[in-house]
């Protein structure tokens, strides 16, 4: 059988949002435009030097449902949960919070002269696993394995497995692929996706050509979400400039979705749940859950 190319499904332009106590970001899941992915629920990428557009950062919040990945490629965040949990996020690292029956917790970017650049994906846990106990997968810069391919890309492969070389977030149940790929000019960078599963590339510097030719390939600019449509692999060619980009994939849950900001659950029933445990002050996963 032939390995069929991924054609482009849309480009699309992330919106500027205000969100948690006043930071600036760009959101490209999760809007009136594009509520989902699935698996997927949401896409910020945060970036600024200047701290007024990120010190006031997302004071005590909390979560249940789904799982937040931090990704840092400069500045810091420190992070705090009310289990006890705390530490820093730093360049280069990624925290991969499952929140499950329900966490909360603080995420506040520190000022520093380098800025503060990274990206939060939300990851939706499949009915089964929403009510689970919270897990952390603290990953250091250092940890994550970094491979040159035969075309000249070089990818750090976060998630999922890139020329071999697996990842070390490990134990996800949407099977994620969550690559930070570099192509030089007048390269390339192709990768196997599983056939069904969601898609996504995320072009934060540079311009490239997405697609092979007989899929009517797209070019794009930084920054864009680009959207992969189905079949077994796809492609991606740089001419004059380099481009940098996350590769994103992971298995739809195909579950309905019931969304109240941080909450994400199948049913309003589940929702409204949410809402009765926080007022009661019995909202943060417990052993008797
Ligand atoms: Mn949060």
């Amino acid at each position: 059988m032939t390995a069929i190319s991924r054609p482009v499904d849309k480009i699309v332009e992330p919106q500027h949002v205000v969100e948690g106590a006043g930071v600036r970001l760009k959101r490209s899941i999760g809007t009136h435009s594009l509520d989902h992915l699935d698996p997927f629920l949401l896409l910020d990428n945060f970036g600024s030097n200047n701290p007024d557009d990120y010190v006031a950062g997302f004071p005590l919040h909390p979560h249940r449902g789904i799982e937040t990945v931090t990704y840092m490629l400069t500045g810091v965040v420190n992070h705090k949960d009310t289990l006890g949990n705390s530490g820093s996020i730093g360049a280069g690292d990624i925290q991969w919070m499952t929140a499950g029956g329900g966490i909360m917790h603080e995420e506040m970017p520190q000022a520093r002269p380098e800025g503060n650049f990274g990206f939060q994906l939300w990851v939706n846990l499949p009915a089964r696993l929403k009510m689970s106990r919270p897990r952390y997968q603290d990953i250091r810069a250092g940890q994550i394995p970094e491979i040159t391919t035969d075309s000249g890309a070089r990818v750090k492969v976060i998630a999922g497995t890139a020329a071999g070389i697996a990842g070390p977030v490990t134990g996800i149940a949407a099977d994620p692929v969550y690559l930070d790929v570099t192509v030089p000019a007048h390269s390339s960078f192709s990768h196997e996706i599983e056939r069904g599963h969601t898609a996504f590339s995320y072009l934060f510097e540079g311009q490239a050509r997405f697609g092979i030719d007989s899929t009517e390939a797209r070019d794009a600019e930084a920054v864009r979400l680009v959207v992969w449509g189905d079949g077994d692999y796809i492609k991606v060619d740089t001419s004059a400039s380099e481009a940098r980009f996350l590769l994103i994939s992971g298995k739809p849950l195909n579950e309905p979705i019931a969304r109240y900001g941080p909450f994400v659950m199948n049913t309003r029933a589940e929702i409204e749940q949410a809402l009765r445990d926080l007022r009661e002050g019995t909202f943060v996963w417990s052993e008797q859950d």
